[in-house]
């Protein structure tokens, strides 16, 4: 196995190797990722399914499918990613050419949560590969049988060299942090995400974070034909992927007071109808969360508004814990507003969301929400979809993180974009037409020639 350190110098060695850097290298890691995923597919279901008790429906949907589909189109758009990009020039540098070619970073460090402990560790590895990286990969100790299902099966399709696991929690978390990386993606806490920007900062390693936060879900008075199809999507955002503990799931919806008795008695008909049999749903990671869930019903003001029920959550007051805190499980607080258009100012007064859902007809109403919010996404009309989008970054904004991934934008996360300037010897122009500042006849021209003859020694 290794100390960390010995493990780093096999991995930096790997780099230094040039061999990540080959196109054919970079297709057959993620050929040999595709494999994994689908070869060792009941191995996922399973690990997902002692971790979260996840459903393999619900594992295929939130995780190995969406691997699959961010792996077949990494493989479709490597060449065009990794191509030098022709950039126009500027007549001052005539005759010149110039390209933004696109290098890898290096050895790059992965942090990965535990709500989708097999999907979150394996898309950035994606990116990271088409790019030409190293990975180390740090997955969730909360998730323990997707750690060791990665650990054991991640040697057996990839080059061991080239990605390492490591299993263990924050000790070993800090550990890996005390050493110098040439980027590190971190999933997870507001907290943690803190601790890594700090040990970041030492070593002056750029970072990624991915957080979660509140995200709210705006829900309009709609039509009664459309309710339904709303109510549906609501709950399946709410409930469906792994029972709420979902970085992009619905925290608290907001609603007008005139229709939210009929918006909470559609919720109430279909998540019993969609999640009746809770056999479908995944359970909540340990008995830590748990009791921290029921911490925040036992709150004296929001266990009374429950128990009120009907049309008036509006009772959950916005300083307790419910609505302060990322709630991460199956309760929805229900916000009610004398208008649906005070939302928007509802949710600038808070930390920017990673993502913001709006259930509305109302061209006026979504063009605000676009214009006058910043949250990593806005999603019209459906909840969670945007993060199967590839051709969408996924990444926060303010509180909820920065940096992005998916996709294309995974392979620049972990590229450097380096500036490749071309001029030849023909046409040496005097001194000083280069910058567009001919010295004026009979001047010595001491300025622009020391100008020049810094530009052409770069
Ligand atoms: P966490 O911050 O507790 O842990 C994340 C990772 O950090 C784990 O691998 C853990 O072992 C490690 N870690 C914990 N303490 C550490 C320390 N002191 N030093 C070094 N490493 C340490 O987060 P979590 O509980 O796994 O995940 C829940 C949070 O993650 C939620 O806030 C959720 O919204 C967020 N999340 C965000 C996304 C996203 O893509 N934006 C996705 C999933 C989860």
């Amino acid at each position: 196995m290794g100390t960390v350190e010995e493990r780093l110098g096999e991995m930096r060695e790997a780099f230094r190797s040039g061999k990540t850097k080959c196109e054919k290298w970079r297709r057959s890691q993620l050929m040999a990722l595709l494999a994994l995923v689908r070869e060792e597919e009941e191995g996922i279901f399973s690990a997902l399914n002692r971790d979260l008790g996840k459903h393999r429906a619900e594992a295929f949907r939130d995780e190995v499918g969406v691997l699959i589909k961010s792996i077949n189109f990494a493989l479709s758009s490597l060449k065009q990613w990794m191509a030098p990009k022709s950039v126009k020039v500027p007549l001052v540098s005539f005759p010149s050419s110039a390209t933004v070619v696109p290098e890898p970073l290096g050895v790059v460090l992965l942090f990965s949560s535990w709500n989708f402990p097999i999907g979150l560790a394996l898309e950035p590895i994606i990116g990271a590969f088409s790019a030409g990286n190293v990975v180390a990969l740090k997955p969730s100790e909360l998730a323990p049988s997707s750690a060791e299902f990665l650990a054991e099966a991640i040697p057996r399709y990839l080059d061991g060299a080239a990605v390492k696991v490591f299993l263990g929690g924050p000790s070993v978390g800090s550990q890996l942090l005390e050493q110098r990386w040439d980027k590190i993606l971190f999933t997870g806490s507001p907290r943690v995400g803190r601790v890594v920007m700090a040990a970041a900062a030492e070593h002056l390693t750029p970072v990624i974070l991915e957080l979660g936060g509140k995200c709210p879900a705006i829900v309009d008075s709609i039509g009664s034909s459309e309710q339904k199809v709303a109510a549906k999507r609501l709950v399946a955002g709410k409930w469906g992927p792994c029972c709420g503990q979902a970085c992009v799931g619905i925290d608290y919806i907001l609603v007008e007071r005139q229709f939210a008795s009929t918006l909470i008695d559609m919720l109430r008909r279909t998540v019993k109808s969609l999640y009746g049999d809770s056999r479908n749903l995944s359970r909540i990671v340990n008995r830590q969360h748990f009791m921290r869930l029921e911490g925040l019903l036992k709150d004296p003001s929001v266990s009374a508004s429950v128990e009120n029920r009907t049309d008036d959550l509006a009772g959950s007051p916005l300083d307790s814990e419910i609505m302060t805190e990322e709630v991460f499980g199956p309760l929805l607080p229900i916000i009610t507003l004398e208008k649906i258009g005070d939302s928007i100012a509802f949710v600038r007064d808070r930390p920017k969301p990673l993502a913001i859902y709006v259930f509305s007809n109302d061209e006026a109403l979504k063009k605000r929400v676009v214009a006058e919010t910043s949250s990593g996404s806005v999603t019209f009309n459906d909840t969670m979809i945007q993060f199967a989008v590839d051709t969408l970054p996924f990444g926060g904004v303010g509180g909820s993180g920065f940096g992005r991934y998916h996709g294309k934008f995974s392979f620049d996360a972990f590229s450097h974009e380096k500036a490749v300037m071309r001029r030849q010897f023909l046409l040496d122009f005097p001194s000083g037409t280069l910058h567009g500042t001919r010295p004026s006849s009979g001047s010595s021209g001491t300025s622009s020639t020391s100008t020049t003859s810094a530009f052409c020694s770069s």
